[in-house]
């Protein structure tokens, strides 16, 4: 019988490279992932800390020496010896071709405390910070939708900020070098969106048109400065056909680093929410591999784990329609993405087959029955309804909602064309990889949406094979290169 095969010692590129910032500037670090684990090259690190880097046969690993202080890299043990001192490693180093990779942990526990500059790596915002650096920790918060519209920029530590602020929008300026954001919330009330870069240390809310001229206060204590915004509704006597224009923004100070590039026309990101559905639970177990694992708790378990780096990595809010051990009803699944505004929606599920030897991955997306063309076909129809969680039902569309799904299916077949791609790399696929199904969770989706089966508890290997990290992190890096795809595509200006 087959069996998973992981592949070893073959790096892949995660998403995204770090950053290094420094006095210097800041430039890419390349690292790769092996086995879920993020390595970094031996010898890019030596060459961005000055370090020197030969084999020790006698200790069985690699000397690291910096300014006469040494570290010593364990070949095949998760550790290393710190100047004599032992530390921890989450994974050995590993080979990849002639180059040598340490996990990037390396740096902040073995040559951060062997260097002369303070070294801080911080790996959810993918920055490593090298040098005394005033960077600003910056989360921003919706805390009362409104109208008026609430909404709190924290800066920690305390430091300088400069506002400006008219109808359209509001600029927040922090005096840093740079900038950590937490991913800012989803625009909500009167605040259309929030966008914190990390190229430059200004926060830019922008607001919806029928926003008046928001108040901006701040406040410092010794931890923290922080930016109060409150968003008042337009006076609704002001006729803008004839008032006058609004003054122009006062110029911003600029005391260091170039000045943030122009703001876009600040048409929001395309992909701002996202649905993961965990297929089943409750009273409904979903299938039982042949060792009494349940399909209900391994769709939950990876959708957690998706869950996690979708919302550090791409700053994308996730709803889940289910995050215990609870039943819900396929309306209800659908209700929770409609109800969200979701812009994606993924369903997840385990498989089974009557035979012990079907195994693998399968994509699915929805197939239409003959209403469904006509829908789609036909999308001006008539006014009608779709369920959503609080108020029984709202116009959303015009199309039936058991129909919502049939306006999205050109995009649902590229999604799924992508995660089809994407496991691919990943995990061994199913008999059939890429399937269209008629299937009711993925039928009412006002959304694009598909369904990944990631694997077939009816298969013993597989069962087994799908409760290990390192299986379970291959899912979750393939599913989540592949939403990084479709969100780049749903961005892309159309072709034609
Ligand atoms: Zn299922």
């Amino acid at each position: 019988m087959l069996v998973l095969v992981v592949p070893h010692a073959q790096g892949t590129a995660p998403p995204s490279p770090l950053t290094l910032i420094s006095r210097d500037g800041r430039r890419p670090v390349p690292t790769t992932l092996v086995n879920g684990q993020e390595f970094i090259a031996l010898d890019d690190l030596a060459s961005l800390f000055q370090l020197a880097v030969r084999d020790d046969a006698l200790a069985g690993g690699v000397t690291v020496s910096y300014k006469g202080r040494t570290i010593v890299a364990s070949a095949d043990q998760p550790m290393a010896s710190v100047n004599g001192r032992v530390v921890t490693l989450p994974a050995a180093m590993t080979r990849v071709g002639r180059r040598l990779f340490v996990p990037v942990d390396f740096i902040a526990r073995a040559v951060a405390p062997i260097y002369d500059t303070p070294i801080d790596l911080r790996r959810a915002s993918r920055l490593l910070i090298v040098g005394n650096i005033r960077v600003a920790r910056v989360t921003t918060r919706i805390d009362a939708v409104g109208p008026p519209t609430r909404a709190t920029i924290e800066v920690t530590p305390a430091l300088l900020v400069s506002q400006a602020a008219d109808a359209g929008r509001v600029l927040v300026r922090v005096e840093a070098d740079v900038i950590d954001p937490a991913p800012p919330p989803a625009p909500a009330g009167l605040i259309d969106q929030i966008q914190t870069g990390t190229q430059t240390t200004t926060v830019a809310i922008a607001l919806n048109a029928r926003a008046g001229t928001p108040r901006v206060s701040t406040t410092t204590t010794t931890e923290s400065t922080r930016v109060t915004i409150e968003v008042p509704l337009a006076a609704p006597s002001q006729d803008t056909s004839t008032a006058p224009p609004p003054p122009a923004l006062p110029a911003l100070p600029a005391p260091t680093g170039p000045a943030p590039p122009a703001l876009p026309a600040l048409s929001g990101p395309k992909l701002q929410t996202m649905v993961i559905d965990p297929g089943h639970g409750g009273d409904d177990n979903g299938v039982r591999g042949p060792k009494g694992t349940l399909e209900k708790q391994v769709a939950l378990e990876v959708a957690r784990k998706l869950k996690t780096l979708i919302e550090t990595r791409l700053g994308v809010r996730v709803v889940m329609t289910r995050d215990e051990d609870r039943s819900v009803s396929p309306d209800e699944r659908d209700a929770i993405a409609n109800n969200s505004k979701a812009d994606l929606f993924l369903s997840l599920h385990a498989n089974g087959a009557p035979s012990a030897d079907v195994k693998g991955t399968e994509v699915y997306y929805l197939r239409l029955d003959r209403a469904g063309e006509e829908a789609r076909r036909s999308t001006a129809a008539t006014e009608l309804v779709l369920p959503v969680i609080s108020g029984g039902t709202r116009p959303i569309d015009v199309i039936p909602w058991d129909l919502a799904q049939a306006a999205h299916v050109d995009a649902s077949s590229r999604f799924a064309s992508m995660l089809e791609e994407e496991l691919e790399k990943r995990g061994p696929m199913g008999p059939r990889p890429l399937q269209q199904a008629p299937m009711r969770v993925l039928s009412g989706a006002n959304m694009p949406a598909a369904l990944v089966e990631i694997g077939y508890l009816t298969s013993a290997d597989q069962e087994r094979s799908i409760q290990s990290a390192d299986v379970q992190g291959g899912l979750v890096q393939g599913i989540y290169d592949a939403i990084v795809r479709f969100r780049a595509f749903l961005e892309s200006p159309p072709s034609q």
